[in-house]
């Protein structure tokens, strides 16, 4: 990402009522008329002074809104918001799509799935990384909210190793598992062996 983190800040914020119950909603980006801001949803008894849920959840157009099946990022995303609704924390919605490539080359790298690569041979297929996503931007928005611990809420061991060295201490981690489906299994598969994710049921 491009963004020069120091000038991360919340641009906006406002009560917004959801489906899975009323979340704080907070617009962090370097200016005000940033149009793609990171958001963050923010449970309204959360008590940052104690250690906080936490679900980072990078930006999957196709699963979060479209309820793509070809992922299971919605799932996730659906399941996040109600455990937060029940436990209290914090959703960041990071805007890195299809692990920081954009959403149009992520649909190349699905046609390219479907001649037979699996997700990070066809991210590799197009000139990128196995895996271009960062998590700065989350400990930059954690560290203004004045949280300092959290629960984190996901199956990607990267993800943790991310907050190694930071001011913000990960104390275990929630897993997050989703049923396989037909058309995720391979993709859940590759997320196990190459990406090496906790997943029990896949
Ligand atoms: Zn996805």
């Amino acid at each position: 990402m491009n963004r020069e983190i120091s000038k991360l800040k919340n641009q906006a914020e406002v009560m917004i009522p959801t489906k899975f119950g009323d979340f704080k909603t907070l617009a962090y980006a370097s200016s005000s008329d940033e149009k793609m801001p990171h958001m963050v949803l923010v449970h309204p008894d959360t008590d940052i002074s104690s250690i906080v849920n936490v679900r980072i959840h990078s930006e999957c157009m196709t699963g979060d809104v479209f309820h793509s099946h070809r992922c299971e990022c919605g799932e996730q995303l659906d399941w996040s918001m109600q455990y937060i609704q029940e436990h209290t924390g914090v959703i960041i919605y990071l805007r890195q799509e299809g692990r920081g490539i954009g959403i149009i080359n992520k649909l190349h790298a699905y046609v390219q799935q479907d001649k037979g690569l699996n997700t990070a041979e066809a991210n590799r297929e197009l000139g990128f990384g196995y895996d271009d996503r960062t998590y700065e931007d989350a400990l930059t928005i954690l560290a203004d909210l004045g949280i300092e611990r959290i629960f984190m809420l996901t199956n990607n061991p990267n993800k943790i190793d991310a907050f190694d060295n930071s001011k913000i201490e990960v104390v275990s981690r929630v897993p997050v598992e989703i049923d396989p489906r037909e058309e995720n299994k391979k993709y859940l598969e590759t997320k196990k062996e190459f990406f090496h994710h906790k997943l029990g049921k896949v």
